[in-house]
């Protein structure tokens, strides 16, 4: 459906209106982000006329992950994660547990994360990493929630601590694949799914993930901005401010659709497919309509 409020505006240049052939979910939008705070709906208004229709906002600790919810709230077509970010892993505590567990239960909170590991900056020790990654899996199972994961030169760890508690969760993306094809095989061995960002533009970092996106099932991947992290390298304008967001999904796609070798159409509805149903989109739409039916009487 198009929306006939859908508008870019004056900030993106015209060689950056890209519309996407399917309606397309934006599984990793950090738009909690401070640089989003002055001109958000701007940002959705862009999204909607990109034909980027749902947004799975990321809540990355607990400040954030409630400004998640309320975003999800205020919003139709946002929903929330709510995790705390291995860099975060330090502040882990049982009263942070039970927040984490209160939000699990909302309706708006479609996965529990972000959380992971990342030995790339150790902002927390790897065993407090360790700690609250496994508190979470913990959660994950008791909500039946899936996990949105961030991994990063933590492959090994991260396959073994997956590979004890796989059985008890239900599903889990690792979000901005950016490793090697062992840790990706690794995964897809675990019947995990994929997330993939604009780091498959990059022609210094992301020439590796050219090769490797072939290698995954088409039922096993989704697609994300990470924004306003990782702006696409390659896109043919420049933006100014140099801050990523929702509408630019489509180029991100139609990168990925090209080194697959498949159709930029037939990409985004089988990564939307795959998102409704890993994120079970349809109940908590469901919910969110009901919720508003009585806002409103
Ligand atoms: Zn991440």
């Amino acid at each position: 459906m198009v929306d006939p409020n859908a508008t870019f505006d004056d900030l993106l240049p015209e060689a950056l209106r890209f519309r996407s052939p399917a309606p397309l979910v934006d599984i990793g939008a950090n738009l909690t982000h401070a640089s989003f705070a002055a001109d958000l709906e701007a940002v959705l208004r862009r999204a909607r006329a990109a034909n980027v229709t749902t947004l799975i906002v990321t809540g990355t600790d607990r400040a954030h992950a409630e400004q998640a919810v309320q975003l999800a709230q205020r919003f139709p077509g946002l929903h929330a994660t709510a995790g705390v970010h291995p860099h975060d892993a330090s502040h882990w505590d049982a009263s942070l547990a039970t927040a984490m567990r209160e939000l699990h239960r909302r309706p708006e909170v479609v996965a529990v994360g972000e959380c992971g590991l990342d030995f790339h900056r150790n902002f927390s020790t790897p065993a407090a990493q360790e700690r609250a990654f496994e508190a979470q899996l913990g959660l994950a199972v008791e909500s039946g929630k899936p996990l949105f994961i961030h991994e990063r030169d933590a492959g090994r760890r991260m396959r073994e601590m997956l590979r004890t508690w796989r059985d008890d969760i239900s599903d889990a993306v690792v979000h901005c694949f950016t490793a090697e094809r062992e840790t990706l095989h690794g995964y897809l061995d675990l019947d995990l799914h994929i997330g993939l960002t604009g780091w498959i533009c990059d022609e210094r970092r992301g020439i590796h993930l050219r090769e490797l996106v072939r290698d995954i099932p088409l039922e096993r991947l989704m697609v994300e901005t990470d924004c306003p992290y990782l702006l696409p390298r390659d896109l043919p304008a420049k933006l100014k401010g140099r801050r990523n967001e929702p509408s630019l999904l489509p180029w991100i796609v139609r990168e990925i659709a090209h080194w697959r070798g498949s159709d930029e159409a037939q990409l985004a509805r089988a990564t939307t497919h795959t998102a409704r149903r890993f994120f079970r989109l349809a109940a908590a739409g469901e919910a969110d309509e009901a919720r508003r039916a009585q806002q409103e009487s």
